[in-house]
C-alpha cells in the first residue's frame, strides 16, 4: 500500500520504499563479506521482521536458512520492560550455528538484548544483529547492533511491517502515524 492510499493517517514519510531497498543491498554486501566463507542462519522475530527478512534474504547473494521466533514484551504502556515471552520457539536447534537475528526496530533495545542473550546461551556460535531501524534510545543500552538501516528520531512509526494495533504492516515505506490515529 502506498502514501496516496494510506492519506491523512501518516504526518511524514520517514523511509521510502526505494530508500529502504537500496539500503537492505548495500547492507547484503556487507554480510556477503562478513560471513563470506560461513554458515549463516537469519532469525526473524515476527510479526514486524517479516517484510526486512524477506526483502533483505533476497538482496543477498548467497545460501541462508531462514527461522522465525515470535516473543512478547512485558511493559507498561509502551514502554518495554525487558522482560520477555516467547510465543514461537525456533524450530531448530541452533548449536555451533552463526546467527544474525534480522528486526524492525531497536528502541530501549530491551527486548533484542534478551533475545541475543537468549540465542547464546543455546550454544549458537555467534549471534549479531541486523534491524532496520534504530530509536536514539537504543545507544543507552549495552546491545550491539552490527547492522543497521536507518537512525531515526524518537517518533512512533509505521509500515514496511511495523503496526499500529496490528494496522499498517503492508505499507510500502515507513512513516510517522498522524496524531489523531492515536485518539
Ligand atoms: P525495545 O527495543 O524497546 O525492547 O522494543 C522494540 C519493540 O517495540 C519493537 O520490536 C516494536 O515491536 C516496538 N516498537 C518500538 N518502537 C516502535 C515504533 O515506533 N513503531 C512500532 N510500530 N513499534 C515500535
Amino acid at each position: 500500500m502506498d502514501l496516496a492510499t494510506t492519506g491523512k493517517d501518516i504526518e511524514r514519510v520517514i523511509v521510502t520504499e526505494e530508500q529502504i531497498r537500496l539500503r537492505l543491498k548495500e547492507l547484503a554486501v556487507q554480510v556477503e563479506k562478513d560471513y563470506e566463507g560461513r554458515d549463516l542462519l537469519l532469525i526473524g522475530v515476527l510479526k514486524g521482521a517479516v517484510m526486512t527478512m524477506a526483502d533483505f534474504a533476497r538482496s543477498l547473494q548467497r545460501h541462508i536458512e531462514m527461522d522465525w521466533m515470535a516473543v512478547s514484551s512485558y511493559g507498561s504502556g509502551t514502554k518495554s520492560s525487558g522482560v520477555v515471552r516467547i510465543l514461537k520457539d525456533l524450530d531448530r536447534d541452533i548449536t555451533g550455528r552463526e546467527v544474525v537475528i534480522v528486526e524492525d526496530i531497536v528502541d530501549t533495545g530491551l527486548t533484542l538484548g534478551w533475545l541475543k542473550a537468549n540465542l547464546e546461551s543455546r550454544g549458537a556460535k555467534s549471534v549479531e544483529i541486523l534491524t532496520m531501524l534504530r530509536k536514539p534510545e537504543a545507544a543507552k543500552v549495552e546491545v550491539d547492533v552490527k547492522y543497521v538501516g536507518f537512525d531515526i528520531p524518537t517518533e512512533f512509526v509505521v509500515g514496511y511491517g511495523l503496526d499500529f494495533n496490528e494496522k499498517y504492516r503492508n505499507l510500502d515505506f515507513i512513516g510517522v502515524l498522524a496524531k489523531h490515529m492515536y485518539s
